[in-house]
């Protein structure tokens, strides 16, 4: 990666534009962004069809994204094949011995395995063409998402290193929270969604498992108890791994031709809801702007 694009990840994610601080809800589209658990279903979704398989070509129809893709890419990619396919926070990382492909699905992108020599529309940028026949295809109208190239440890990329850790491991926990939120006034909603503090928890999981935490979004995150946030850790948990599981469940196929794989709907219980009656206690759900996210919760059972 050259030094430019190094001072302008750094830059840019300094700056807080970067996907740690993705922009507000886009209108239209709450249910579409692609959250950590239709990136972890992409990757599960993508693995079996691209590992191992030997890459013979890129074809790069657009290369402004959010980022410039790599000009070298087919050049680097060529002749190799990807040995490990893994997810950090809502990046995919594909490596193949010699350096890591990061993708980011930005706002309204997908990856699927198509036949190398289909057309392609529109919003289909980049193909990365495989020795059987078919191509992982990166599609992306918004063009939010990026490829970048990277060599050396993947922990130190200006995007990676300072994000915090992934929700569904044991380094994620109550007592986790409860000693970095310590002085904070910051609301405890605007807290669990930073990417320093922990990664992956998006509007729709912040809201939803504060309500099963009981927790109103706005309280200060310091002024929270270790007992709740040891139930805040274990409903954060609980929320992302049931949208993985149902997106493992109602994936419809990563080979197929038409829509965008992964992405799900799910029973969601306050997000999307204002004004409509809770559905513990029927109370007319809330919804306030907090940290310019939608904010739905109940009066009477978040405290
Ligand atoms: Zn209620």
């Amino acid at each position: 990666m050259n030094r430019a694009l190094v001072r302008r990840l750094r830059n840019d994610y300094n700056s807080r534009s970067a996907y740690n601080s993705v922009p507000p809800d886009p209108v239209g589209s709450r249910y579409d962004m692609p959250e950590l658990p239709e990136v972890e279903t992409t990757r599960r979704g993508i693995t079996s069809s691209l590992l191992h398989k030997p890459i013979t070509a890129v074809r790069v129809r657009t290369s402004q994204l959010r980022w410039p893709v790599p000009g070298q890419l087919g050049r680097i990619l060529s002749g190799s094949a990807f040995e490990r396919i893994e997810r950090r926070a809502k990046y995919l990382l594909l490596n193949n011995g010699k350096g890591t492909l990061i993708i980011h699905l930005g706002m309204s992108g997908s990856l699927r395995l198509v036949p190398a020599d289909g057309p392609a529309g529109k919003h289909d940028h980049v193909d990365i063409v495989l020795a059987d026949g078919q191509a992982l295809r990166f599609t992306d109208p918004r063009k939010f998402g990026c490829l970048l190239w990277h060599e050396g440890p993947i922990a130190g990329h200006p995007l990676l290193q300072h994000l915090g850790p992934e929700p569904l491991t044991d380094a994620f926990n109550g007592a986790y929270l409860k000693r970095l939120s310590r002085g904070r006034k910051l609301a405890v909603k605007s807290f669990i969604m930073d990417g320093a503090v922990v990664v992956g928890v998006g509007n729709i999981y912040a809201n939803e498992s504060l309500f099963n935490a009981g927790i109103r979004p706005s309280r200060p995150a310091g002024r929270i108890s270790l007992g709740r946030y040891e139930l805040l850790a274990t409903e954060i948990k609980q929320v992302l791994q049931n949208a993985i599981d149902v997106g493992g469940t109602t994936l419809r196929d990563f080979t197929g031709g038409d829509g965008k794989p992964g992405y799900f709907k799910q029973s969601l219980r306050v997000y999307g809801r204002g004004k409509l009656p809770c559905k513990v206690c029927q109370t007319p759900l809330t919804e306030i702007r907090l940290g310019q996210r939608s904010t739905v919760y109940c009066q009477s059972c978040q405290t």
